[in-house]
């Protein structure tokens, strides 16, 4: 356990106390704020507007002004190419300022938040920007008989899809936020961001560091504050589209809210993503990539593999590595360059973990390392190994527990360990382990998973298109599908 160092020092400049409607810093309209922690020693950080009906009516009513009025959507592509290529210089440009503040609000390691977040913000930033000058339609064929002599000339046009909400979670703060800021803008639509109430601080930032770019007021508004803003805006009549990411749990009422009006949405939801470790597989090799795929950002990780099945003739030895590192990781916080695995983003989350590890003891699981919190401030829970070689219906094994703790089960049969695999009401990452070919081609082609990885997990790029299937979500993020998922489509027949 290492003494907790004061690695955040000088961030109090970049901590903003009030939320960006307009282009204009403001409180809630009611007064109250919230506090916010850091999730190392459990201290208070900052307060920040409590957001609710009135702020996200004047956030919807700055981003419609913003788009129609002051005519976003007609910007020409260059320049929001040009806009958004200014953000990503400025957000590399204040880098460090951006990952240190990411550690002190979420707690994860500052080398992750410098080695991959604000590198991830930048890089997503760069590649949206290169769509602005890209969005394509198609001209058509079309076959219509009349009036005789008549001919048609048809194409595709895509559309800004117009005002976006976007509700992002704690886990990645700056970059989820990215993920949906980034193809809205280039694709011409303005958004009303909402960043989860445990970690406002960056999304903050990016949005002092847009008006700084030049995005006209109102183009980006961020507005702070739980589900109630949230809800707020998936209910909101002057929003376009809303652009979710998050729990299955919340992503099922924004659905049907979404249904009802007929509001267009994508939802990012939960996973339980299986890692499967073939017979052929190099047991250190499984070793260090099971390790990688669970307890990365503290298993705080949509994809994270937290069910591991292992073929037989490797299970012992796998679980029993696993367990080593898990007993020799270091936990601390994640300014100290000894720590290895920071603290869970908040108390709540921190009950709900041990919770879920507690119910599984219950059920007679049996816990091979970890299992139990830190005795210290903070919100540290151990990295946690479960072996389940008898019980497959453990809790543990269906419900996202969103933390460092994995199941591994031992398979005999590759046809068997599909079924199993499948068995989950989820269906967002998974990852194979093996050089065999055709057993790894055909686990790719019956997975029920978004994304596949092969001898690598929780692997992402702005160009791979990422989602869920089953109650992992709708829709997808990245690449061309981003597009898509900010445009209307338009169906343009000339008769001439
Ligand atoms: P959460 O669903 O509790 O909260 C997510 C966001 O929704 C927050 O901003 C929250 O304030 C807001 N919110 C809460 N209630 C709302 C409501 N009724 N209406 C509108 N907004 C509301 O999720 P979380 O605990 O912050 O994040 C963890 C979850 O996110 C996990 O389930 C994880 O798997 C999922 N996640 C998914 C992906 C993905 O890409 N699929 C990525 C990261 C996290």
């Amino acid at each position: 356990m290492n003494a907790p160092m004061q690695g955040h020092q000088g961030l109090e400049r970049a901590i903003r106390n009030a939320m960006l409607i307009d282009g204009a810093w403001c409180q809630a309209a009611s007064g109250e704020t919230f506090a916010v922690f850091d999730p190392a020693s459990g201290s208070e950080i900052a307060r920040v507007p409590a957001g609710a009906q009135a702020d996200i009516d004047a956030a919807v009513a700055a981003a419609r002004r913003a788009f129609e009025g002051a005519a976003w959507r007609d910007t020409l592509p260059a320049q929001r190419e040009r806009l958004l290529l200014k953000l990503a210089d400025l957000v590399e440009q204040h880098g460090e300022e951006l990952a240190r503040l990411e550690t002190l609000n979420n707690g994860k390691l500052l080398a992750h938040s410098q080695g991959m977040e604000v590198p991830g913000a930048v890089q997503w930033l760069r590649y949206m920007a290169g769509w602005a000058t890209k969005i394509e339609g198609s001209t058509l064929e079309v076959s219509v008989p009349f009036p005789p002599g008549t001919r048609y000339s048809a194409m595709t046009r895509r559309a800004p899809v117009g005002v976006v909400g976007a509700i992002v979670p704690w886990n990645f703060p700056l970059l989820m936020a990215v993920w949906k800021i980034a193809p809205a803008l280039a694709c011409g639509c303005t958004v009303v961001l909402k960043p989860a109430e445990e970690t406002p601080l960056t999304a903050l930032r990016l949005g002092e560091l847009a008006l700084e770019a030049g995005f006209p007021p109102g183009v980006l508004n961020v507005v702070t504050g739980d589900g109630v803003p949230g809800a707020a805006l998936v209910a909101h009549p002057g929003v376009d589209k809303i652009t979710f990411t998050g729990s299955t749990e919340v992503g099922r009422l924004i659905g049907a809210r979404c249904g009802q009006d007929i509001r267009r949405v994508a939802l990012e939801l939960g996973g339980k993503s299986p890692v499967i470790v073939l017979d052929d597989c190099d047991p250190a090799m499984a070793i260090q990539g099971a390790a990688g795929a669970i307890f990365f950002n503290q298993g705080q990780v949509c994809t994270a593999g937290s069910r591991l099945y292992v073929a037989r003739k490797h299970y012992e030895q796998v679980v029993e590595g696993l367990g080593r590192v898990a007993d020799a990781t270091v936990l601390g916080s994640g300014f100290d360059p000894a720590s290895q695995m920071g603290p869970l983003v908040s108390s709540r989350h921190r009950d709900k973990v041990m919770g879920l590890i507690g119910g599984g003891r219950a059920e007679g699981a049996e816990i091979v390392a970890g299992g139990t919190a830190l005795e210290r401030e903070g919100y540290f829970v151990r990295p946690t190994v479960v072996a389940n070689s008898a019980c497959k219906d453990l809790t543990l094994v269906r419900e996202e527990v969103f933390g460092p703790v994995v199941v591994a089960m031992p398979f005999d049969d590759p046809e068997a360990v599909l079924a199993e695999a499948n068995r989950s009401e989820y269906g967002l990452g998974a990852s194979i382990w093996s050089n065999n070919l055709r057993a790894v081609q055909r686990l790719v082609d019956g997975l029920h998973a978004g994304t596949v990885w092969v001898n690598t997990h929780n692997v992402v790029d702005p160009n791979l298109p990422f989602g869920g299937y089953k109650a992992s979500g709708v829709g997808r993020e990245h690449g061309r599908s981003a597009i898509d998922a900010y445009t209307e489509l338009k169906s343009v027949c000339m008769a001439y």
